[in-house]
């Protein structure tokens, strides 16, 4: 079993789709093995986001992973780091797959709902950024 990072971005939490994502997500076949609410400082989105450091949205980005409250777990399943990513569907949601989260949830290129590890590499990177080893199950 494969796991990987994923969050509810703050314009979901602000809208109430906690719930919702979290069905989609389970129904889909991968457990949650690690969850918590919390606020980004701007030192820790920056952090995360590292990799986008000089694009032309990286501010933009940044505030608004800071603007509220997010929910970041760590999931489980067979493949998990590729079924998450088809799950969510592509960065930008006019280009996302029907049926997708972003599809269906995101408000557009930005403020797209969720987040998920592109890698291996990352999703271990990832988790190790947001959990300790004795938060996860
Ligand atoms: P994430 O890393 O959040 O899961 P992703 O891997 O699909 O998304 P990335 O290329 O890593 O996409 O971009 C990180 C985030 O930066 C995107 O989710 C989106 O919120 C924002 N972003 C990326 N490209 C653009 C863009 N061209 N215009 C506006 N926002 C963008
Ligand atoms: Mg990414």
């Amino acid at each position: 079993l494969e796991r990987t990072f994923s969050i509810v971005k703050p314009d979901a939490v602000e809208r109430n789709l906690i719930g919702a994502i979290y069905h989609r997500v389970e129904s889909a076949g991968m457990r949650i093995v690690a969850a918590k609410m919390l606020r980004l400082t701007k030192e820790q989105a920056e952090g995360f986001y590292a990799e986008h450091q000089g694009k032309p949205f990286f501010e933009k980005l940044v505030n608004f992973m800071m603007s509220g409250p997010i929910m970041v777990q760590v999931l489980e399943g067979e493949n998990a780091i590729a079924r998450y990513r088809e799950l969510m569907g592509k960065t930008n949601p006019e280009e996302a797959a029907c049926g997708t989260l972003r599809a269906d949830y995101a408000v557009n290129y930005t403020f797209n709902s969720v987040h998920g590890s592109d890698s291996p590499e990352s999703a271990a990177r990832e988790i190790s950024y947001f959990f300790a080893a004795e938060e996860l199950c």
